[in-house]
Order: structure tokens, then sequence, then C-alpha cells
């Protein structure tokens, strides 16, 4: 068998009847059978729908109709996305059922544009997590060891573009969940600036930091998938009416002079000694490309983690409220005598995760009377900090660089204690505190323990300036190779 096609060869090749949708989304099917088993990347996936999807396609182009700038491209989406058919369950018991009765904006584009939604794939239970553990229905695997997490919470979206499943999929983030499992797995993904892409029919986490936004193979891949999913919509107000550029038209035409910003805090003595080797080389592959790279301090990064667990617990206890018992999903049954209250609080004792709880709770007591001065407020003036903090970095240049993640891909229970595992976004958090946008791209690879794992490189620009920073990372890429490697897994077979 060949290799699993990208995301614009599979454009390219169904366009010209090289091959037929039917026929690489056939390819995608047999090896999600072959291996699915093994990683559970997916939740669901829809055989006959995208099949289906595929021959409408291919009878478009038989008939000289554009089918769109995505057609033939089997798509997965991250399980807390909604689609009008299947299910949604946001990896959480208390939806395990659940059906919504429409589908996200970013899943309507994507279909317009020709792409064929394949499955649900694998993340933490709403999103909270960063290794895909803390999914009710299971972990997800990295292709580069099975023994490892894909990262998260978007861990089932990564490790399917990783191991060739798809060409491409939907996550979301809320403090790194798709740069964070992108580069534990080895590919590229893209957190959009808040408010490029609408939030409308993205199961709510802490809205004033959720983005959805694409994984693919490539950088030139992603710029096309972010091109079609974003733009304003009446659906969501937060979304920007400011125009969508053609990502892909410029990305090929270098940056003159790019000034590089590196932030002396990214490169920590406690990264993995391979993470702050991967970024060391980046540094020379840009001045290489004739970048100038300055050093900039960025002290209030390690202030990230804690104002984040403010902020998103906070907005999380909040959009969680719905899960009532009364209107979505599970509905615990009742005793003898037991009423109303009894029905919140046995349906949500019995629907949701610890980790969930544990956020609930959080959320619940800053915001309570007596401490949301102390916390909630504190955090928001600590947010306008770091974002004037950022602002401020990007006055002086084009992007900055440094680690997606502290270490490599870590192993499934390694992290059982909750701060630790919080501390993994140390990198990618800030992005979603101040609204800018970041991409994670294949930067190097570590070895542990006789294991060849993916190590990612972070390129954050400012706030709607997606365009530089695919230009950036389109550099890097084309200087690299990191991105053509696969894993076993992701070669043919
Ligand atoms: N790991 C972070 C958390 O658990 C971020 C998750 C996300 O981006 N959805 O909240």
């Amino acid at each position: 068998m060949h290799e699993p096609l990208g995301v614009l060869d599979t454009v390219e090749s169904v366009a010209n009847r090289r091959v037929s949708a039917v026929e690489v989304t056939g390819e995608c099917l047999r090896r999600i059978e072959a291996h699915d088993r093994t990683l559970s990347c997916f939740r669901e996936t829809y055989p006959d729908r995208v099949v289906d999807a595929a021959r409408r396609i291919d009878r478009l182009i038989a008939s000289g109709e554009d089918p769109g700038p995505l057609a033939g491209v089997a798509c997965a989406i991250k399980d807390n996305i909604v689609t009008d058919f299947g299910r949604t369950t946001c990896g959480s018991r208390f939806l395990a059922d659940f059906r919504s009765p429409f589908s996200a904006t970013a899943v309507r584009r994507l279909t317009a544009a020709g792409a064929l939604i394949i499955g649900k794939t694998n993340c933490d239970e709403f999103a909270m997590g960063s290794s895909t553990e803390h999914c009710a229905f299971g972990c997800t695997r990295n292709p580069w060891d099975l023994d490892r997490v894909p990262g998260g919470s978007s861990g089932g979206s990564a490790a399917a573009v990783a191991a060739g499943l798809c060409p491409a999929a939907l996550g979301s983030e809320t403090g790194g969940s798709i740069r964070q499992p992108a580069a534990l797995c080895g590919t590229v993904g893209v957190k959009p600036s808040y408010g490029r892409v609408s939030r409308f029919g993205l199961v709510a986490f802490g809205s004033s930091l959720d983005q959805i936004g694409p994984f693919a193979g490539c950088v030139r891949s992603t710029a096309l998938l972010l091109r079609v999913i974003a733009g304003a919509d009446a659906r969501d107000s937060t979304s920007t009416p400011l125009e969508v550029p053609d990502y892909l038209a410029a990305i090929d035409e270098p940056i003159p002079d790019l000034r590089i910003g590196v932030p002396r805090q990214y490169l920590s003595d406690e990264n993995h000694p391979a993470v702050n080797e991967a970024v060391r080389r980046a540094i020379e592959v840009f001045t290489g490309l004739g970048a100038e790279v300055l050093e900039i301090d960025l002290p209030l990064t390690a202030y990230g983690i804690a104002t984040y667990y403010i902020i998103a617990t906070a907005e999380a206890s909040s959009n969680l409220a719905r899960f009532d018992g009364v209107r979505y999903g599970r509905r615990a049954s009742l005793a003898e005598g037991e009423g109303l209250y009894d029905l919140y609080a046995r349906s949500r004792s019995e629907g949701f995760g610890a980790e969930v709880k544990r956020r609930i709770m959080l959320g619940t007591y800053v915001l309570s009377a007596g401490y949301y001065d102390a916390y909630y407020n504190r955090a928001l003036k600590v947010r306008r900090l770091i974002k004037q903090e950022l602002d401020a970095a990007f006055a002086r240049c084009h992007a900055l660089i440094g680690p997606t993640a502290p270490t490599p891909a870590f192993a499934i229970g390694e992290k059982a204690d909750p701060l630790s595992m919080y501390l993994c976004d140390l990198y990618t958090i800030n992005a979603n505190i101040a609204g800018i946008c970041g991409i994670s791209i294949p930067a190097g690879f570590a070895q542990v323990d006789g294991r060849t794992l993916p190590v990612g490189l972070q390129i954050q620009c400012k706030a709607f300036d997606e365009a530089t920073m695919f230009r950036v990372a389109r550099m890097f890429e084309k200087s690299t190779d990191y991105h053509t490697k696969r894993p076993e897994m992701g070669k043919g077979g």
C-alpha cells in the first residue's frame, strides 16, 4: 500500500482524477480499520455517510463542476464539536448518547468546501486535560510509542493525522489543546486568534479562550483548512468581521527584514534537552535565512498557568451549569421522595469525571462572594498585563518562537498529579489568555528510552496575523525535513 496522501495532494489528485474521492476515502477507512483498534483515535466513524459524500464529489468532478477547495479530503472532528449526524460526547459519560440537532459552523464550512467528515475523535472530557487520558471512554495512544500519550485535549485528532488515518482534523483550544498534541504527535496544529473561527457548535469550556483550529501534515495544508473555516459568523458574536486573507497565496514569500523574538523564559533548564536543542537549531535556521533574532523578556510567562486556572475554571463552572439532567444528556433516576435538587446532584455526580468536577469546584470557588475580587478579578487584571506584555513584544518582532511543550510525549499514567499535567501548557496558555495566534510545527526528535519521539516548535504572532505566522512557519518547513518523517504506523500499510 502507498503512503497516505496529505491534504494538498488529495485535493490535487482528486481534482485531476488520478484517484477518485471514493478511493482515497476508502483508503482512510481501511487504515482506520487496521490501526484504530490499537490507537483509539476515533469515538465513531461514518463509513457509509463518508463514502456517499465522496461519490458526490466524484460526480461533481465528472460533470465539470467545482467541488470546492477541500474536495475529497477526509477530515476528523474532535468530539466536542457538534455534528447533526452521529453522536457528540465531549469524552463524557454525561453526553454518551447525545445527538446534536445542528452542526458547528466550522463543520458546515468544511463540508461546503468538499471535505468529507469521516468520524469524531477522542478528547479529554469537555477538553479538560493535556493527555486525552481524562476521556470517559479510554485514552488514545501516541502513534510514535503506544505506551505514551498523544497529548491533549485534542489527542485523537492529532494522533489520527500523525498515523495517516486521515489527512486533516479539527481540534479545539482553550489553553494549548491543539498545539501541544500536534507537538507530541509530530503534526502541524494551529490555534487561530480568538475570534478568527466561529465557536458556534463548539461545546463551551472557557468561552473567552476557546477556539477551533486545524491539524494537518504540513503548514500549507493547515493554512488552507483555516481559510475555509475562518471568518465572520452571525451565530457567534465574538467572531471577527475582519476579512480572511488567502493564506496560501503568499505563503511562500519570505518576509523581508524578518525579526524573530526568542523569549528568554521559554528556554528553561527544566525543558527536556531535546526541546531546547530544537529551538536552538530553529534559531540557526532563521538566522541562516537572514532573519534577525532578538532576545525577548516575558517575565509574566510564569503567571499564565495560575491566571488560566482561575479564568478557565470560572467560565467552565458557569458553562457546565447547563448539564443539569433536565435539558441535555444524562438524567439520573431518582428514588422515591427525591426531588429536583437530587436530579441535578445525581446526574452531575454520575455524569462528570473527576477532573471536570475539580474544575467546576475551583471555578465556583473563585467566583463565590468574598473570593471574586481576590481571585477572579485579579486574574482578569493579570490577563490584561500578559496581553500588554505580548503586544509590546510584537512591536519589536514579527513572531515569537520557542518550544510548544516542555517535554516530548510522556508515558500514559505518568502525570497523576493534576498540577504536573497543568504545567504541560506553560508555553501555550498565554496565547489563549491574550487571544493571539500560534502554530506548532515538527522541529526535531528526542530519543527517550530507546524510542524516537517528535518535538514541536511553536511560532506565535499577534492577533489576526495568521498570514505572517504561516509564512514564518513555511520558511522553517521549507528548510527542514522534520515534517516528512512519520511514525512506522503512519507509513503505507
Ligand atoms: N490543558 C489545558 C486544560 O486542561 C488546556 C485544555 C484545552 O486547551 N482545551 O485546561
